[in-house]
């Protein structure tokens, strides 16, 4: 029987370990807020940015989405990104991605105070990551550790193979789940669109982590008995229903249970812990500030 590692279920121990939390800010006058920056009309980054804000909301925090114009030029964007570092009742910043192509995505993501960078995208925040001293760790890889943790995970000595590299994912799970601390640990292999034959890897991986955004590439076939899946791809396929398309995975998800113990479904599986830990981070900032203050 194939284990479901589902985010829904340790985002709920997530937000409830937060509200302890939440409480002591708001008896010292603090409610954690968070900006967004959205840029232009993308439909998925329109509906990203609405999830984050209304979670934000049912916990009773404060949110603010900043909604520019695509053809916005680089000065009034940072323009905003100065004044949000500076308002003192914002305690996370984030900049909804991808930016149009005219604007530079580094140079952007720098200007965010260091200290607000709650997506964990700032150099300064992912080089403490990379020398073992977080921040703020980046949502996504940090709610895969949580899920991990949850479920009793050990990575331990385990073959870990990531399919993807990105700044966003795979490099940040890279450092996080190879780093000599308790439940990680593990070996790692980082698979990308140069490796020549991914199955080569994955066949003797302990646990694949895919985030290729590769509708369901990864198949049973390619996995070792017993193997664990975190599937971080979201991928738009077309369906016959009233949406005209469904959401799948990286895996599919049919063929890697002959394979797999344990798998996190699409969606209810990573997603849900992105918003999460997003959540904790922000608190994480408030309560930073307060101390410092
Ligand atoms: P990305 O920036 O496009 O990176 C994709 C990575 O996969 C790159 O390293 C790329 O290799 C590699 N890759 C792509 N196609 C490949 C192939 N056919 N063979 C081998 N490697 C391949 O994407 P991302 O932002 O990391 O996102 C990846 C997926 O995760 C997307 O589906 C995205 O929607 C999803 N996502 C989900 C969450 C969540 O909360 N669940 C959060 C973030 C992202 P190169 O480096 O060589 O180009």
């Amino acid at each position: 029987m194939v284990q479901i590692l589902s985010g829904k279920e340790v985002s709920r121990k997530v937000y409830s370990d937060l509200i302890p939390r939440i409480d002591s800010l708001k008896k010292r006058g603090i409610t954690p807020c968070l900006a967004v920056i959205l840029v232009g009309e993308n439909p998925a980054s329109k509906i990203y940015v609405r999830s984050k804000t209304r979670k934000f909301e049912s916990l009773g925090l404060h949110s603010k989405t900043i909604h520019l114009e695509k053809s916005i030029d680089e000065t009034e964007l940072i323009r905003n990104i100065q004044s949000l570092n500076n308002t003192k009742d914002i305690h996370g910043i984030l900049i909804q991605l991808p930016l149009p192509k005219h604007i530079d995505d580094l140079k952007i993501l720098q200007l965010v105070s260091p200290d607000k960078d709650v997506d964990g995208f700032h150099p300064e925040n992912v080089g403490l990551l990379s020398i073992g001293h977080p921040r703020f760790i980046s949502c996504t890889p940090k709610g895969i550790m949580r899920i991990f943790d949850h479920y009793n995970i050990d990575l331990d000595g385990k073959h870990v193979v990531l399919l993807g590299r990105s700044n966003i994912v795979g490099r940040p799970m890279s450092l996080l789940t190879g780093t000599k601390k308790k439940g990680a640990n593990a070996t790692i292999t980082v698979c990308h669109s140069g490796t020549k034959y991914i199955p080569d890897f994955t066949s003797s991986a302990d646990v694949v982590i895919s985030a290729m955004g590769v509708p369901e590439f990864l198949k049973g076939k390619m996995l070792k008995k017993g193997s664990v899946v975190i599937d971080v791809g979201i991928n738009r396929v077309e369906a016959d229903n009233e949406k005209g398309y469904r959401l799948v995975g990286d895996a599919d998800w049919d063929s890697i249970q002959e394979n797999v113990s344990a798998a996190t479904p699409v969606p209810g599986g990573v997603g849900p812990m992105t918003i999460a830990m997003l959540v904790e981070n922000t608190v994480e900032a408030a309560e930073r500030i307060m101390v410092n203050s």
